[in-house]
């Protein structure tokens, strides 16, 4: 009984350092296979999921102050709670939206590649950002099931992956949070937003979203974070927002990886 005592005192840290252990010999075995590369140019870096100096000096991060509804940079000091013009003008049905950088010509490469390209591996690095980004979304009351922002099938066929799903995984592996990549359905294929002003995009996007009908009794009462990779004009997170609400969801926040942003003076 005795020794039994003692092994189970004493294995839970040996595993754990066993563990340690194998996953640090699995990276370096990884690392000697794939050298981990800078996220923006693709150059030699010491750890998978990071930047290169140079490129991190580039990245626009969003930090406060920012307005506390879409989580718009703000160019001056302003209160924690203060909203921006658009927001207050037309208060989007999202509660909250955060992201982790601007969208600009220093991310725009490195979000290209994410989505089209094959830099795949960047999800977890990613993740990570979102993880610290979305810090208040994550935590708190009532814990939030991660949606990603669906692609129809057919540009997933083209595209072989969605890069939101990817973010959400890799940011529910981090989290202990559950994420639930085929929720929303994109129905129909929409043209691409590109070149569309913001009525435009919002009629592109109207009805294009479901929730899938199995899950339909998930979202009922659950906070939900939905994650997508960039936000433009924020007419599909809006529209997602609006489906998801009508099904029952008490509250919806988006996460996203960057932004468009012209910084504004708060009101
Ligand atoms: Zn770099
Ligand atoms: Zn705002």
């Amino acid at each position: 009984m005795r020794r039994q005592d003692n092994s189970d005192s004493v294995q839970p840290e040996r595993l754990a350092w066993l563990g340690g252990f194998v996953s640090a010999v699995a990276e370096q075995g990884l690392n000697w296979l794939l050298p981990p590369r800078c996220l923006g140019c693709g150059e030699d870096v010491a750890r998978a999921g990071a930047l290169c100096s140079t490129c991190w000096q580039q990245i626009n991060f969003v930090a406060p102050p920012h307005c506390v509804c879409c989580g718009r940079p703000f160019e001056f000091a302003a209160d924690p709670d203060s909203r921006c013009g658009p927001c207050l003008a037309d208060p989007p049905p999202f509660s909250r939206a955060r992201t982790v950088m601007q969208y600009d010509d220093a991310s725009r490469g490195m979000l290209l590649a994410f989505k089209h390209g094959d830099r795949t591996d960047a999800a977890d690095g990613f993740a990570r950002w979102l993880g610290r980004a979305g810090a208040e979304l994550l935590t708190g009351p009532g814990e939030p099931l991660l949606v990603p922002v669906p692609l129809h099938r057919w540009r997933l066929f083209a595209r072989r992956y969605n890069q939101s799903a990817l973010l959400a995984l890799a940011l529910a592996r981090q989290s202990g949070l559950t994420a639930v990549p085929d929720l929303l359905v994109r129905r129909r294929s929409t043209p691409s937003q590109g070149g569309l002003s913001r009525s435009g995009r919002a009629r592109n996007v109207a009805g294009a979203f479901t929730i899938r009908p199995r899950h339909r009794s998930t979202v009922t009462g659950r906070r939900i974070v939905l994650v997508d990779d960039v936000l433009t004009t924020g007419a599909t997170v809006r529209e997602c927002t609006r489906v998801l609400l009508h099904a029952g969801a008490i509250q919806v926040d988006v996460l996203t990886l960057a932004r468009v942003v012209k910084a504004v003076v708060p009101e």
